[in-house]
């Protein structure tokens, strides 16, 4: 189906209904250890101006966010010890709103974005704001940490998030959630 579907965003880029689609016949048949999933269609959208589009494809992928969790919790496998993390690249402008669409160094307060998290450990604290700076780059040494494992890399490493990490018997888990980070450079999409 996804080879005959129109691709409004070129063709390196599917609609999120395939992307979703593939992800959650691999989640239940593969069962990775690790699952990395790229939705585009909120990006896409934004960049294009098309707000009531994206206000629907960001409900779309609530949607299918409760599809995966709900997911994890009845599969053996994955109940009681899998973390999700839920961030996006980039930031918006958001000082002047009519840049809403656009990020750069140029777009005021593009910089900022956000991410959640749930899993074990976990405070259900919603939306929450803390008096510190975080990196979107420390994500990825979290990430590994949450794995148990070091992330190593012929490039320098930042650290992983330490308030978000306690450790217990080896095994570090996420303490709580920090909405908002910080982004480095610009990307273009
Ligand atoms: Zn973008």
């Amino acid at each position: 189906m996804n080879a005959e579907a129109y691709r409004p965003f070129g063709d390196e880029e599917c609609l999120d209904v395939f992307t979703h689609a593939a992800a959650m016949d691999y989640l239940k048949n593969q069962k990775p250890r690790v699952l990395y999933i790229s939705y585009g269609e909120t990006d896409e959208w934004a960049h294009g101006g098309r707000y009531k589009s994206y206000l629907d494809a960001a409900h779309q992928v609530d949607a299918w966010l409760a599809e995966i969790w709900n997911f994890v919790q009845s599969d053996p496998q994955y109940k009681g010890k899998t973390t999700i993390l839920i961030t996006t690249d980039h930031g918006r402008g958001d000082i002047k709103k009519e840049e809403w669409t656009s990020h750069y160094d140029k777009i005021a307060d593009s910089y900022q974005i956000w991410f959640a998290a749930m899993g074990p450990g976990i405070e259900k604290k919603g939306e929450i704001n803390q008096n510190m700076v975080l990196f979107q780059a420390q994500l990825a040494q979290t990430m590994a940490r949450l794995m148990g494992k070091v992330f190593v890399s012929n490039h320098p490493v930042t650290a992983g998030i330490p308030y978000l990490l306690i450790r217990q018997n080896e095994i570090y888990t996420v303490k709580l959630v920090i909405p908002v980070l910080r982004h480095r450079n610009g990307a273009n999409r």
